[in-house]
């Protein structure tokens, strides 16, 4: 669930010194998605590359240690925090263990968090490293697909030490965002953040 009161407290940024956010790398539109591709365009998350108070900083946890293309991967057993903590496995679609190397993305994008003094990050949900809301519990593939509340490995990295993540779904506290980053933006009072959604609600109930 995300904290839009620590979004509504950032500071106000400058052009001078604009707002550090870490992102996702492929929601900029870099290629590095599993197949090469950039995962889709998500409209709420190119919109930051507009803000001349934004200081974007990219990067793709699996390229760091999977290169790209590459195999799609899923955790099992738990959530990103459970695979940090040893309770749980990264594995691919091929049954193929990276859990050693989806740790060391996380501490990869860690030290990026730290260097570059992070205020907030903008990641991919759904994903087994970036996602923030939303994971997958298991396998992706094939009809029994299933979802479960969590963060992703390098989200869950970012999380627990202390640096706040939102989703490219969490409309809502983008909308705070934008407002933070141009005074002049219209807050739109009617988005809602992914846990907020009617899917979301009806799926965890
Ligand atoms: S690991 Fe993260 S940045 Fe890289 S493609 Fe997946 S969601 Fe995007």
């Amino acid at each position: 669930m995300t904290d839009q009161s620590y979004i509504q407290n950032l500071r106000v940024p400058t052009t001078e010194q604009p707002l550090r956010i870490l992102m996702s790398a492929c929601l900029l539109g870099t290629t590095c998605g599993f197949d090469g591709s950039a995962n889709g365009e998500y409209p709420s998350a190119l919109k930051l590359l507009t803000y001349e108070t934004a200081k974007l900083v990219r990067f793709c946890p699996e390229e760091f240690s999977f290169g790209t293309p590459r195999e799609m991967c899923d955790i099992h057993g738990g959530t990103g925090l459970d695979v940090l903590e040893g309770r749980a496995r990264v594995l691919t679609e091929s049954g193929i263990d990276w859990t050693q190397g989806m740790i060391r993305a996380s501490e990869k994008m860690l030290e990026l968090a730290q260097r570059e003094q992070i205020e907030l990050a903008v990641l991919m949900d759904i994903s087994a490293a970036c996602g923030s809301q939303v994971i997958y519990d298991g396998n992706r593939f094939g009809e029994n697909k299933v979802y479960q509340i969590g963060a992703g490995v390098c989200a869950a990295q970012l999380m627990r030490n202390g640096f706040k993540v939102i989703s490219q779904r969490d409309f809502a506290s983008l909308e705070l965002l934008y407002a933070k980053l141009d005074k002049n933006h219209l807050v739109n009072e009617e988005a809602l953040d992914h846990h907020e959604i009617g899917w979301y609600k009806e799926y965890f109930g």
